[in-house]
């Protein structure tokens, strides 16, 4: 590579580089992509989704999700300043997950609704997916992404013929790697510590994550887990550290529950 491209591409990343603080713990997370990119993609992947995948009509399914969804929404506040809401259910009964995108686009599967038996644990799994959008988690790991290969590229590490399509796929995070799955832990805690936060804002007991992540553990058994756990903590740990933040998150909860009879 010819060295004025590479000051280019170097002197562009310091230009382009952000500090973002993440809401409800304060961390300084460098993000290198826009608030408007990042909507319009989620805005995009969201609509791709919803073309894809089965929308559930099921009016008392729908009802649950929004209710407890504009709840959560209340309590982001302007932590999402961009936000257009929008909740969908998708008929899948096998699928325990549910998904939040920028923007405040935010899917449930039928499956998560079947576990989650009671609001406050839907709650708070929907708290943790908007979680990781209010943190810019996706944004946070396509910058690191970004920055871990455009130093690649920039001392000369990739062969020319790879070296934009690695970029890439980098960014978007679909390399294979320590660093990437690690990275990616310290998020899903991060998620799991703000979510119960939303949903105890909500006037959602916030225990509803350790009775379902106890009810995942079970229904683990025997069955081999979905391939998103692959990269959460154990729900051993996870459970742990829940039990632990508990004490500083249920004032919260007997705060916000005053205003929600
Ligand atoms: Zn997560």
């Amino acid at each position: 590579m010819k060295k004025s491209l590479r000051w280019t591409l170097l002197a562009a990343l310091g230009v382009l580089a952000g500090c973002y603080t993440v809401p409800e713990t304060g961390r300084q997370a460098m993000v290198m992509i826009s608030p408007g990119e990042e909507t319009q993609m989620g805005a995009a992947a969201f609509a791709d989704i919803r073309a894809k995948e089965k929308v559930s009509l099921d009016p008392a399914a729908n009802e649950r999700v929004r209710r407890v969804g504009a709840r959560i929404a209340q309590a982001v506040g302007d932590a999402l300043p961009s936000a257009k809401w929008e909740f969908v259910v998708f008929d899948e009964p096998k699928t325990i997950n549910a998904f939040a995108l920028p923007g405040g686009k935010v899917g449930v599967y039928t499956g998560l609704l079947e576990l989650a038996t009671t609001d406050d644990e839907l709650a708070t799994v929907m708290g943790h997916e908007i979680a990781h959008v209010t943190a810019r988690h996706g944004a946070e790991r396509m910058s690191q992404g970004i920055v871990t290969a455009a130093i690649g590229v920039a001392v000369g590490v990739a062969t020319d013929n790879s070296r934009h399509r690695d970029l890439w796929r980098v960014g978007y995070g679909l390399a294979a790697g320590g660093t990437v799955l690690a990275f990616s832990r310290s998020h899903e805690s991060e998620a799991d510590y703000i979510g119960i936060r939303y949903a105890a804002k909500a006037g959602y007991n916030p225990m509803g994550a350790i009775t379902f992540w106890q009810k995942m553990a079970k229904a683990k058994e025997g069955a081999s887990p979905p391939k998103w756990l692959s990269t959460h903590p154990t729900h051993a740990q996870r459970i742990s550290d829940l039990q632990k933040w508990m004490p500083q998150v249920l004032p919260l909860y007997e705060a916000a529950r005053l205003r929600y009879p």
